[in-house]
Formats: structure tokens, sequence, C-alpha cells
């Protein structure tokens, strides 16, 4: 039954179906799009275009409904059980979205002497923007202290215990990943929850998360202020993401006004991506994803040449256990003795399409390639184990 599902799921991938004799494996970067996706783009396209906001016509007033659609599909795919009291704003992906949390919100609220807790080793984007909102304070003559969310590199995951040292009386903000874009585990937020305690706003990039696993604001384990990420990763067209913001703990985000021409396709096509995900169902892509990537490092721990960065050996592929304890679709990895850009080029030219250079990790070094495997809904285990044939070839 699994195999059949996957089928015909796969199946609903132009891109992928055309082009059997290759392997997308760079999700985290950006998905590939299902078909329902790119009808309503065209559908759109063909029958509604127009500006947003300011109509006196049908066009214009069905785009102002349907990005007002999107907004509350967002919410309600988050599951936010307080719809009325958040807000959601449209981006171009999580790098615009964290920056928009760094420059609408945390720099009017933070004050002289204030600290915040920031991830030193995630993504860059979730680095730079509050690094950002520093200097902008410190213009105004408001200093405000950055620490690092302490982090263990053998695991992948936060120093949960350091943490509940580095949070002081003046921890205002705290911002923290949801999966890691190069290790893909989870980040246990609900332990920083547990350390900064119930009035520190949590702002979460769940650029790897959301679209790929379940993300459920309403549920306790996951009590964060800011849940960003990037349409285009979960399925939508390139240029889309969003900001959902809960809007309790401090002053709210303020509402996204109609300043401006929206990327109103980008919009349709994230509330189709929203559609067929949870008509899929969000926990079986997250199941699919984890057993693939599970296959791999399984396998992959067992040849000499490969070393697999920050993988806790912990985590499993068995889907009854909190999404926490699993692993999910990301495994990166490097050859001994073989450079990244090399391995990429010869995976390449068995077809398989890898993030082989830059991961885009703060104070990581690049010189130090790695390759990373990135897995969504369409992949399968046949191209795993043909991956594997490949990369124990290189023994
Ligand atoms: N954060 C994480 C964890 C990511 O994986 C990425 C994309 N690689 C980003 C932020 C940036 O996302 P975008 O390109 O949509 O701005």
């Amino acid at each position: 039954a699994d195999g059949s599902w996957q089928q015909q799921v796969r199946a609903q991938f132009p891109i992928i179906t055309a082009h059997p004799e290759l392997a997308y494996l760079d999700s985290a970067a950006t998905s590939q799009k299902p078909q329902a996706v790119l009808d309503a783009v065209q559908t759109y396209l063909t029958t509604t275009n127009a500006n947003a906001g300011r109509g006196t016509y049908p066009w214009a007033n069905r785009t102002t409904e349907l990005i007002e659609r999107a907004r509350e599909r967002v919410k309600e795919f988050l599951g936010d059980l307080a719809p009325e009291r958040s807000t959601v704003h449209f981006t171009s992906g999580t790098t615009e979205g964290l920056r928009t949390v760094a420059r609408d919100w945390l720099v009017e609220h933070l004050t002289d002497g204030d600290e915040i807790l920031v991830p030193f080793a995630d993504h860059r984007a979730n680095l730079e923007p509050w690094l950002e909102a520093r200097r902008l304070l410190a213009e105004r003559g408001t200093e405000v202290r950055i620490r690092a969310l302490p982090y263990q590199e053998v695991s992948g995951d936060y120093d949960h215990r350091a943490l509940a040292e580095a949070v002081g009386p003046r921890t205002r903000f705290v911002a923290a990943t949801h999966v890691h874009h190069v290790y893909g585990g989870d980040m246990n937020v609900h332990r920083i929850r547990a350390a900064v305690g119930p009035d520190v706003p949590i702002c979460l990039d769940a650029a790897q998360s959301v679209g790929h696993l379940p993300v459920r604001v309403g549920d306790p384990a996951l009590d964060v202020d800011f849940v960003v990420f990037s349409g285009h990763k979960a399925l939508a067209l390139p240029g889309t993401g969003a900001v959902w913001a809960r809007n309790t703990r401090g002053p709210a985000l303020k509402p996204a006004g109609w300043q401006g021409t929206p990327n109103t396709v980008g919009v349709v096509s994230l509330l189709a991506a929203l559609d067929w995900l949870d008509a899929v169902g969000v926990n079986l892509v997250a199941a699919h994803v984890t057993r693939l990537a599970t296959r791999l490092t399984d396998r992959l721990r067992r040849l000499d040449a490969y070393e697999i960065l920050g993988c806790p050996a912990s985590l499993t592929a068995d889907t009854a256990l909190p999404t926490a304890q699993r692993r999910h679709g990301i495994v990166t990895f490097r050859h001994r003795e073989v450079p990244s850009d090399d391995l990429g080029f010869i995976l390449f030219s068995h077809g398989f399409m890898v993030r082989a250079d830059s991961l885009c990790q703060a104070g990581a070094d690049e010189k130090d390639g790695s390759v990373r495997v990135s897995l969504h809904v369409y992949n399968t285990a046949e191209e795993i184990d043909r991956l594997l044939t490949v990369l124990a070839s290189l023994e």
C-alpha cells in the first residue's frame, strides 16, 4: 500500500516524472512543485490576475480575497487555535521573514541592557538579522547584548543544559531553528521554552519543517511566538514564504498592509501547496522522508570512507515517537578523501542532484566541504539505494 501511495504522489510532480534518469536530492534548498500548484497558478493568471487591496472590479476583489484566504490558510495549516490574535505576513522566503521579525518587531521592543539569544551555528539567515537589529538599536543609543544559543556539535542540537545558564533576567527574545538545515535533527524547542520561562518570545526558523512535518503552534510543545518559513521549500513557487506571529507575548507584529504590489501568484501557489499537503497528509510526508533518511544513514555508517555530520545515532525512523526524536529528511556527510565539489560532480554524472558547496551555515569553514542529501515526498527508496551503490563504489 505504501509503495502505491508513493507512486501516486510522485506521479503528481511533472518535473520528476519527466526525468526518470535524474534524482533530485536538494529539497532543503527548494522543493519541486506538484501539478495542483502549477494548475492553481495557471487558473489564477488566466481567470483572475489583478492587483490586490485596491480594486473596484471583480478580479481585483477576488485577488484580495485569495490573499486573505491564504493568510487564514497559513494559520490553519500551523494549527493556530487563536487565529483572531495572530498575524501573517507574506515574504519572499525565510531570509526576508526573519528580517521582518527583526526590523518590524525586535527593533521596536528592546530597551537598553536587554539581551537576546540567537543561534551562531544555524543558517546565516537566522543570525544576520539579529546582528543588524543590534546595529540599528545602537545607532539610536540602545545597547543590547547578543548571546549565542549554546550548541553541541556532536549531536547537532542545542546544549540545553548550558542554555539554562545563558538565560538571564534581561533575556527578552530567543531566535531558534526547528529542524537544522545541515544536521537534519529537531532542535527541541520545548526545552528552550522550559529554559527561558513562559514570558520570553521565541522566533522559530521553520524553513526545514513547515511542509515537511506537522508544525502545530497550538501544541503546548511548540509554544513559540513567530514561525518563519519558505513557501518555496514547501512545494509553492520560488519567492514565497511567510511569517506567522502569535501576538500574545508583548506587543503585536503590526498587520500586513497593502503597501506595494504583493506576490499574488506566489501567494496563490502557497495556498494550493498547503491544500495539497493537507490532502496528502503532512504526517505521511514526514514518515516517508524519515524512513528514507534513516535508510541512508544506517547504510552510510557502514561505509568507512564517509563521515556523517552531527548525526545523533539515537534519531530513529520510528514514526510513533515524537518528531523531536526522529531523523528528518536531511543527511550531510563527507568523504574522508574526496573533496565535496568532486563528490558532487561524480554524483551528478550518475544523475544525483545534491548540495555540494557552501551550506550557508553560520561560522562554518567553507573549505571543509560536505555533501547534503535532502529529501521530499517525491523521493524513493530506489533512489537512495542507487545513491548508496555509487557511494560504496568510491570507498
Ligand atoms: N533558514 C534555514 C534553516 C534554511 O534552510 C534556509 C534555506 N536554505 C533559510 C533559512 C533561507 O531560506 P530562503 O532561501 O527561503 O530565504
